[in-house]
């Protein structure tokens, strides 16, 4: 008979918990012939989709397969070791969560959150949270209007006029996912107010998103309660996970919008900075692309190129 099947939603290493999709869950080592690969290859992580089957002595379970990996979220070992920690894997998409007011949106912080997204290979949603506060639509609409253009998906939510928040709930629906944003802009309000269920557990996502963590604790993947299908993933700061490993020349391919321009560049390496004839720069003086986006661009340019220089 085969196994089943089932995501692993804890463990750091050792005995990992893996939750079927009807709810049961089972604490699972690896096969030893798993663990063989292991040390050479994939180290298993929250998020994987596994197989488990019962032990042969019929005492517990153990993880025969792992399925192939889609993206993973992965940072710098503790200590500034160079080499990587999976920390989660598979996560279909990251709410990259703000305030249009009380605290102010800072432009040039979306845009790194974007980056980081984009760099991991993560798929983002801008929620812009707190609209009621706004003076009128138009403000909201001026923040969104360059994120929309460049191809994200962008949510307007009010936790206490209830605005957007069906379209939240179907956007988490099914999947897994990542929330990040910086304190006070409501992530917990936000997601307390559609999994009412979640109450206290949601303190550890945004203890953990705001501060990250740096000792040594994994990720997590938190069940959407009162039944709903998903997952919330509880991990360290994406701030954390950074952009790290991505080269200065990659940065372009982050800017989604910039896409079209790409190719078409006086000089193939193109950083679209000071170099003559440049297609991202010319789209800018014609309007087509945004400004306070292709400034973000410019000052995380100069991160990147900066880490190369002393690397
Ligand atoms: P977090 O740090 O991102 O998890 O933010 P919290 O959920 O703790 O919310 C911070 C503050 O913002 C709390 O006082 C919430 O009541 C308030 N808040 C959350 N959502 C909204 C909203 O849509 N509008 C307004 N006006 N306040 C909100
Ligand atoms: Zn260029």
């Amino acid at each position: 008979m085969s196994g089943h099947q089932g995501i692993v939603v804890e463990g750091t290493g050792g005995v990992w918990l893996v939750r079927a999709t009807d709810g049961t869950q089972v604490n699972a080592a690896l096969a030893g012939r798993l663990k063989q690969e292991e040390r050479s290859k994939i180290k298993l992580a929250v998020g994987d989709h596994v197989t488990v089957e019962p032990e042969e002595t019929g005492q517990g379970w153990r993880i025969t397969e792992i399925a192939t990996r889609g993206n993973v979220l992965a940072r710098r070992e503790p200590g500034g070791r160079y080499g990587e920690r999976v920390l989660a894997a598979n996560i279909d998409q990251v709410l990259v969560v703000f305030a249009i007011a009380k605290p102010e949106p800072h432009i040039r912080m979306i845009d790194r959150f974007l980056v980081v997204c984009e760099s991991n290979e993560l798929k983002p949603h801008l929620v812009i949270n707190k609209v009621e506060l706004a003076e009128s639509e138009s403000v909201v609409d001026a923040l969104a209007k360059p994120y929309e253009m460049a191809g994200y998906p962008v949510h307007r939510t009010s936790v206490p006029r209830g605005d957007g928040l069906e379209e939240l709930r179907s956007v988490l629906h099914g999947k897994v996912t990542a929330v990040t944003g910086p304190s006070g802009v409501g992530k917990s309000s936000l997601l307390n107010r559609l999994h009412p269920g979640l109450n206290l557990r949601i303190g550890e996502i945004s203890e953990s998103v705001n501060k990250g963590r740096h000792t040594t604790v994994g990720a997590k993947l938190i069940p959407l309660p009162d039944g709903a299908d998903g997952y919330l993933v509880d991990t360290p700061g994406l701030r954390e996970v950074g952009m790290w490993g991505l080269p200065s020349g990659a940065l372009d391919l982050c800017f989604p919008e910039f896409g079209p321009y790409l190719g078409e560049c006086k000089f193939q390496d193109c950083a679209h900075d000071i170099e003559p004839s440049c297609a991202v720069r010319a789209a800018l003086s014609k309007g087509v692309l945004n400004r306070g986006r292709y400034e973000s661009y410019i000052k995380l340019l100069g991160e990147l190129q900066d880490s190369e220089k002393t690397r």
